[in-house]
């Protein structure tokens, strides 16, 4: 089954004035779209080397497969993470709350520890905070571009793209002011929710 580019949860332009109307329609129409565009290709050409038994480009694929799913899979967490910034709350609240304390010591930790490590991502990438099941904490981790630097098994819960798309008609170089912006428009009844659900 064909993966579906899904519809942002608010208007192009619900994120002013911290990110800017074209860039939503630039990020979410053409480079989330490709992305799936993308990963349907690569699904479709691994299926038809196993039909006819020649995987001469399994390679090519399989990074073709990585590269576009994972960028599928992060802006489909990504767009959901945000809300009006009249909406965001400015700290999650409840259960994950509690964690965010335990295994940063603070939220104003877990913040720097998140503003500084998704700007020192080198090039493109991603800033993720994650839910690790094998030990039930969570862990700030980054990504260059969207597969490499993986933790395999843990949950995204919050993620926040550096990629220059994501923010260069309106910061230009200026991403750690992009970055800082980004908590002010943050859903946490989103990454609640998706904390919640790891857990169970
Ligand atoms: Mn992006």
């Amino acid at each position: 089954m064909a993966h579906e580019l899904p519809p942002l949860p608010y208007p192009y332009d619900a994120l002013e004035p911290y990110i800017d109307e074209q860039t939503m329609r630039l990020h979410h129409d053409i480079h989330h779209a490709g992305y799936v565009k993308g990963l349907n290709t690569a699904e479709q050409k691994l299926a038809e080397a196993r039909k006819a038994g020649d995987f001469a480009l399994v390679k090519h694929w399989s990074r073709e497969a990585a590269f576009h799913g994972s960028g599928h899979l992060l802006h489909s967490i990504f767009w959901p993470n945000m809300t009006a910034a009249d909406r965001a709350k400015a700290e999650p609240s409840g259960a994950l709350a509690d964690a965010i304390k335990r295994d940063f010591g603070s939220f104003d930790a877990f913040k720097a520890q998140f503003i500084a490590a998704s700007g020192a991502v080198e090039g493109s990438g991603w800033g993720i905070l994650a839910y690790r099941p094998t030990d039930e904490s969570l862990v700030i981790l980054t990504a260059e571009k969207h597969q490499n630097l993986t933790q395999w098994g843990v949950v995204p819960l919050l993620v926040l793209d550096v990629w220059e798309h994501a923010y260069y008609l309106k910061y230009q170089n200026r991403r750690g002011e992009y970055v800082q912006n980004f908590f002010n428009i943050i859903n946490w009844d989103d990454v609640a929710g998706r904390y919640r659900d790891a857990r169970s």
